[in-house]
């Protein structure tokens, strides 16, 4: 089926670089959030990055300004029954999505596709409790969605042919490379890098090195453009524990267990970049190691 119009739900950091590279590709996006202020933070956030690749002369002003006028934004998670291709870009957190997928179920064509961009929980069990599983997919994006060139295709069990050509091409239509991966725990991308991050968690934890050593030795040394902690505070601290819970839930072996220090930043609400702490303190002009 032919793609035009694309429902955005979530707008945090992942749901706003979406919204952004669709709508630069010509879908009318329609975005929802539970919360007017990440709506607003959102709509300014794409509208700076645009900017950026304005001045950086990959897009025009006026394909901006046309890019721009193609995202609507709403309260309403029902408004985006009208929509021929769903993302589900919420919190990491399996209640939160099966609610979201209940919620907007009745709403929907029968004809539209479902997806979520989780990171790490199951495409079949999320496709299970919809009334679509042969036409619900994993469509996982990179973080900044539109500077990473990958885009992780998961097929549920149950997904049809159909559905996984059409995304396919829509991948295409934005520009960006697909990579297809089985239902598996964190899938590809996620299922190596999640645990080197939380084994980076370990190595400060132990003592081994400070936030400092740690980060330039994997730069330097593995020529990782971002250090293992810098990387976890820019993914979200929260977003890293809970793919590895995932990991140790899913897959039962002990070396995915999280590291108790990420667990405690996390319960202490030092979420990274968009809490203004993790491993790292973003209060001032630049970032200072908490450790
Ligand atoms: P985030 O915390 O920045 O944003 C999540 C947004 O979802 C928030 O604005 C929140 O208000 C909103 N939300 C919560 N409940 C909602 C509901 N019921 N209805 C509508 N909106 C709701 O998180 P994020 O980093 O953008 O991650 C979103 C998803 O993308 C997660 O599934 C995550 O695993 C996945 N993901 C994240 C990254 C990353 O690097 N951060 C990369 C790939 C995929």
């Amino acid at each position: 089926m032919a793609i035009q119009s694309v429902g955005v739900v979530g707008a945090g950091q992942m749901g706003n670089g979406i919204a952004h590279v669709f709508a630069l590709a010509g879908y009318n996006v329609l975005m929802t959030d539970i919360s007017q202020d990440a709506l607003d933070k959102a709509m300014k956030l794409v509208a700076k990055n645009l900017d950026r690749q304005v001045k950086g002369e990959k897009i025009t002003e006026a394909e901006k300004d046309a890019a721009l006028g193609r995202i609507a934004t709403t309260l309403t998670l029902t408004d985006l029954g009208k929509c021929d291709l769903i993302i589900e870009a919420a919190t990491e957190k399996e209640a939160v999505k099966s609610k979201i997928f209940e919620e907007l179920l009745p709403h929907l064509k029968p004809e539209t596709i479902l997806t979520s961009n989780t990171s790490s929980i199951s495409i079949t069990r999320l496709a299970s409790r919809t009334d679509r599983p042969e036409k619900f997919m994993g469509f996982h994006f990179m973080n900044p969605v539109p500077i990473m060139q990958l885009v992780e295709l998961i097929r549920g069990i149950a997904t049809d042919e159909e559905t996984y050509n059409t995304l396919l091409e829509v991948v295409e239509n934005i520009g960006k490379t697909a990579a297809t991966a089985e239902d598996f725990p964190a899938f590809i991308v996620n299922r190596i890098l999640i645990p080197m991050i939380n084994e980076a968690v370990y190595t400060l934890y132990e003592g081994v090195g400070s936030v400092k050593s740690i980060d330039q030795s994997m730069k330097l040394g593995a020529n990782w453009p971002m250090g293992p902690l810098e990387l976890g505070d820019f993914i979200g601290l929260d977003t890293c524990l809970a793919i590895m819970n995932v990991l140790h839930d899913g897959l039962a072996d002990t070396k995915y267990r999280p590291c108790p220090l990420l667990v405690k930043y996390v319960e202490a609400g030092w979420l990274g970049r968009k809490s203004g702490r993790g491993f790292y303190d973003y209060s001032g002009e630049t970032p200072v190691p908490t450790r």
